[in-house]
């Protein structure tokens, strides 16, 4: 057993995690933060297996940084379990979290119309079990019980367009006190049925698609996916442009497949009017996916990828932690006018930022833009005494001459990046898994939704 190797440099501290090699997610093992180069490493201590090493982040000055941004927490307003094991077996919520749900999501189906090799939920065609609007009624009740406000709530499964009461669903949750809703889809329907494209539109403001995306080449298409669905995204997005329904797009990474596409996916995304935003997750080790870790690539290699390119026009200082779970969410925001980007979280200091309340809701884009140009309206010494938003956009954009200020900005002129980064057997971490801030809601739980993926808590039976 090769316990005790030297092969580290800073020792960082202690935390627990699984063994990636028997892969127990029964037992944790104890594990060391390390340093090895530029890299941070878990340092594994697996009694049946001896030690093994994951890597979680290529940059240990931005790991560094991380740590900075972190905010006090915001805690869910309530425990749903109570304490027995130990985290992480006693999800659902204890009142050992500490983070409140940012974005609930509710799983109505498991049933989908696809059956893609990385599908976290197994789902595929015949997986059947349509969730009930009293199921969806009691999920909503559990999730008001921990967070009474919440920011968003995505709707997903399996494929929930095809669940044959989605829009009673999607406007049931939109009457409630939620002040974002989304529908996570692969397309499929939106595609090909206008009709229900215009009973979407209908659901009004607040309302946003996260489309499936990941890249738009048909190897990477078919390795993810298990077919080329690249012309059923495109006419997916010719549709929701049409009735300019805000849209995010999803891309899972995988190293040596798509991560090279990552500025020209950004491209793209802003060519679209109805686009807002897109959200990159590194692939994950859970469901359908599991593998020997070759395919991993952690965030701020994705961070990375994206900053280095001269094309995407975001900056290291545009690329920051988010306050509430830093180490796993990345946020850059821009404002978007006529196909051009220009970023603006690197005109924000570090504690404005973490004084926001901590969520990636996107409903406060607008205190946030506000707040970025209260900033640069400082930072460009236009004075202290400016109260009139329009003239400080005004004199903003005049700084950016080559960059016209849209007449009326509102939501459709943020464009934002998102870096998600989930846990699994590999990077699991005691302490970051408690700040998660995306929760799978159930009838009766409230699961973060790693733990969900990985089965340590699953009450669903998959
Ligand atoms: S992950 Fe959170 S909810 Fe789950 S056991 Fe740990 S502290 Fe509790
Ligand atoms: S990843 Fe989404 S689209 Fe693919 S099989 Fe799973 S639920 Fe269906």
């Amino acid at each position: 057993m090769a316990f005790y190797s030297k092969e580290y440099d800073l020792f960082l501290g202690v935390t627990e995690s699984f063994c990636h090699l028997c892969r127990n997610k029964d037992r944790l093992v104890s594990a060391h933060m390390v340093t090895h180069g530029k890299e941070v490493w878990l340092r594994k201590f697996c009694l049946d297996c001896g030690e093994s090493w994951a890597m979680i982040s290529h940059d240990y000055e931005y790991y560094k940084k991380c740590n900075d941004y972190l905010k006090k927490p915001d805690l869910p307003e309530c425990s749903l379990t109570p304490i027995k094991r130990g985290c992480p077996f006693d999800c659902g919520v204890c009142p050992q979290h500490q983070n409140h749900p940012c974005l609930a999501l509710f799983n109505i189906i498991d049933e989908c119309n696809m059956k893609c090799n990385i599908c976290y939920h197994n789902s595929e065609p015949g997986s059947g079990n349509y969730r009930s609007m009293d199921d969806v009624k009691k999920m909503n009740e559990t999730l008001l019980k921990v967070e009474s406000a919440p920011d968003l709530i995505q709707v997903t499964g399996g494929e929930p367009s095809i669940h044959p009461q989605i829009i009673e669903i999607l406007k049931y949750l939109k009457s409630g006190p939620v002040r974002h809703l989304m529908m996570n889809t692969n397309g499929i329907r939106i595609s090909e049925d206008e009709s229900f494209v215009k009973e979407l539109k209908g659901i009004g403001k607040g309302f946003e698609i996260y489309l499936q995306f990941d890249s738009l080449e048909e190897t990477a298409l078919k390795r993810l996916r298990n077919a080329n669905v690249k012309r059923i995204r495109e006419q997916a997005l010719a549709m929701l442009d049409k009735y300019n329904i805000s849209t995010t797009l999803v891309c899972v990474i995988e190293k040596w497949l798509n991560d090279d596409e990552i500025p020209k996916l950004i491209e793209y995304a802003t060519k679209w009017k109805c686009v807002r935003g897109i959200v990159f997750q590194p692939i994950q080790d859970v469901g359908r996916n599991m593998s020997t870790g070759d395919f991993r690539i952690s965030l701020s290699e994705i961070r990375e990828k994206i900053i280095t390119d001269q094309n995407t026009a975001f900056t290291e200082a545009d690329m920051i932690p988010l306050p509430c779970d830093p180490h796993k969410i990345c946020v850059g925001y821009a404002i978007k006018h006529d196909g051009k980007i220009l970023p603006v979280t690197g005109k924000i200091p570090r504690e404005m930022i973490t004084e926001q309340k901590g969520t990636i809701a996107f409903e406060q884009d607008r205190n946030f833009i506000n707040t970025v140009i209260d900033t640069v309206s400082l930072d460009t010494a236009f004075g202290e005494n400016i109260i009139n938003k329009e003239s400080v956009k005004r004199k903003l954009f005049f700084c950016w001459p080559e960059f016209l200020a849209p007449e009326n900005m509102d939501y459709e002129n943020v464009f934002r990046i998102v870096i998600m980064e989930f846990s699994d057997i590999y990077n699991f971490d005691t302490t970051n898994i408690k700040r998660e801030c995306n929760f799978m809601i159930e009838p009766e739980l409230a699961i973060p939704f790693s733990t969900y993926n990985m089965e340590l808590t699953r009450s669903c039976g998959k």
